[in-house]
């Protein structure tokens, strides 16, 4: 009988590279959860989600296309904590229980991964039987963003600032990835899928 399938979570600080290490755990075979992806495919799909978050914002969360109507709840949620916490609450069990069902749907496999930046800092880290912790310098990390996303750097620190410290993550991490830009990725995501399957 196959052994259980590990769940292992990624994490990593913005622009650390937690989805380009993950790309190379996907040539191995590994089943990938992006639970931010995911969370906003949930945010259209899901009907409970979608009835929270109009109970919430009001009609105006949605277009008539049935599409978010991102600016319009950033907006909001950015300007009264109390808003953005309640929707976090909405989101975070959704996303929980489709990640469950996604989990259990993956056969055969020695492990799957589950991206998420905020592993940590909503809790969800006590889910996984392990935990991989990307790793960049903070200038590295910064100029991978404003080079990827069109954003100011006060908009990135801030981002930053909301996330738990380098140094805490590497101390609850099982394994870590150093991604300075110097340091070879593909050793390292194959020493640690040879732990994670022998
Ligand atoms: P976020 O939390 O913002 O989603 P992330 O941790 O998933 O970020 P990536 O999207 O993988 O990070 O990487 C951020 C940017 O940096 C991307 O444009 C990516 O192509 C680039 N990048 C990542 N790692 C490297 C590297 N080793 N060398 C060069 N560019 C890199």
């Amino acid at each position: 009988m196959h052994q259980k399938t590990l769940k292992i979570g990624i994490t990593g600080g913005i622009g650390s590279g937690k989805t380009t290490v993950c790309k190379i755990f996907e040539t191995l075979g590994i089943p990938i959860y992006y639970a931010d992806d995911r969370a906003k495919h949930l945010m259209t799909a899901d009907e409970t989600l979608i009835t929270g978050i109009q109970n919430l914002f009001g009609m105006a969360a949605y277009a008539p296309d049935g599409s978010l109507n991102r600016p319009y709840i950033a907006q909001i949620a950015f300007n009264d904590p109390s808003k953005l916490k309640a929707l976090n609450a909405l989101v975070h069990p959704a996303v929980r229980y489709d990640a469950k069902m996604w989990h259990e749907s993956q056969l055969n496999k020695p492990y799957t991964l589950q991206e998420a930046a905020l592993l940590f800092e909503n809790g969800s880290y006590s889910l996984f039987d392990k935990i991989i912790v990307v790793s960049a310098p903070q200038e590295v990390r910064l100029q991978r963003v404003l080079q990827r996303d069109k954003i100011d750097s006060k908009a990135v620190l801030a981002r930053m600032a909301q996330q738990l410290p380098e140094m805490d993550k590497l101390n609850k991490a099982d394994f870590v990835v150093y991604n300075d830009g110097k340091t070879l990725l593909v050793p390292q995501v194959m020493a640690i899928h040879q732990k994670l399957t022998f």
